[in-house]
Formats: structure tokens, C-alpha cells, sequence
């Protein structure tokens, strides 16, 4: 099975011996290495008319299928305070971590640096009035589009749980409330 880690972190002897599915020893020093999963911020942002924000990745994994703005959890951030970061940085607009609203939690997997992590998706929802004013940045989103929630194609997500969630938000009928703060 692959494995993130060729050589010990500690140590850099290059015998890591397989524990489990998610642990690597040194047979050296001793050195313990963990895949453990990477949590991450998705943020559901709805405008006045119901309609949220999709966007279309403008890299990979995933390059040219929808998503939502969203990213790893940096340290010292709360999920609410990734979320609102993240959708900063992808598409300009300011929302307020104290605007964001947890909703749920999912299972993914991301390629990155040549290994599929486990990660954990906390989806936030927030709202607001509209999308004006929204500046996309072409290095993290293609293209945006809000849309109606029955009108979302599931099935071209990059991202299962982030299909999942949109099909839990429609079923919630937290698109039906009223503009909140
Ligand atoms: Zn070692």
C-alpha cells in the first residue's frame, strides 16, 4: 500500500515499517508517523434569492468540475474563520466568520503531493444579499454561477461529500429561511 511517508521525519532513515492503514514506525528510532485526516472549510453561501454559490475549479484535483470555495483548515483558525477566509481569497467577497453557521460534516479524500489523504469537510452555510462585487481569483475558480438548489448538477462535483452536502441543504430547507445574521 502506498504510503505518504518514504523516509523517518526524525531520523531520515528510509525504513518506515507499516503498523497499520495509518501508521508508519521507524525501525530506527522509533518515530511514529500517522495519516490521520485533514480537516477542511466548505462554505455554502446563499444570496436573497435561495440561489448558492458554485463554482467551477480552476485547478486540479477536480480542474474544471463545480465545488464550492472552500480549503484547508490553517492552525489557530476555527471552521468558521476558514470558511470566511477561503471564500475571501477565491472570490473577493468579505463575509464574516461570525456569519457562517455549521452545518455539517463529511468524508473526502484529496490528491495532493502524490497521495490521497483523508480529509474531513465542515460545511458551513452563510447568506447574504447577493453576489455583486464578487472578484474571482482565475488561479482557485474558472468560473462562478449562483444557482437555485434543484437546479445544481450533483453529478459534476469534483468532490462527493461536496454533492452530498448540497443535497442535504436542499432536503434541509435552510434555503427557505430568511436572511439572517
Ligand atoms: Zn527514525
Amino acid at each position: 500500500m502506498p504510503k505518504p511517508y518514504q523516509f523517518c521525519s526524525d531520523c531520515g532513515a528510509p525504513d518506515l515499517k507499516t503498523m497499520s492503514d495509518r501508521e508508519f514506525r521507524c525501525e530506527r528510532c522509533g518515530f511514529r508517523h500517522f495519516i490521520t485526516p485533514i480537516p477542511a472549510a466548505v462554505a455554502l453561501i446563499l444570496d436573497a434569492q435561495d440561489r448558492l454559490l458554485v463554482i467551477r475549479r480552476g485547478h486540479e484535483p477536480g480542474l474544471g468540475l463545480l465545488g464550492m470555495p472552500g480549503g484547508v483548515i490553517e492552525p489557530e483558525e476555527s471552521g468558521e474563520e476558514g470558511a470566511s477566509r477561503e471564500t475571501r481569497e477565491e472570490t473577493g467577497l468579505h463575509i464574516p466568520p461570525e456569519a457562517f453557521r455549521y452545518f455539517v460534516s463529511l468524508n473526502n479524500r484529496y490528491l495532493f503531493q502524490g497521495f490521497v489523504w483523508p480529509t474531513i469537510d465542515l460545511f458551513f452555510v452563510a447568506r447574504i444579499e447577493s453576489f455583486d462585487g464578487l472578484r474571482a481569483d482565475p488561479a482557485e475558480v474558472m468560473e462562478w454561477m449562483p444557482m437555485k438548489l434543484d437546479e445544481v448538477p450533483l453529478e459534476q462535483f469534483a468532490f462527493g461529500s461536496n454533492a452530498e452536502a448540497v443535497r442535504r441543504l436542499r432536503e434541509s430547507g435552510l434555503q427557505a429561511s430568511p436572511t439572517s445574521k
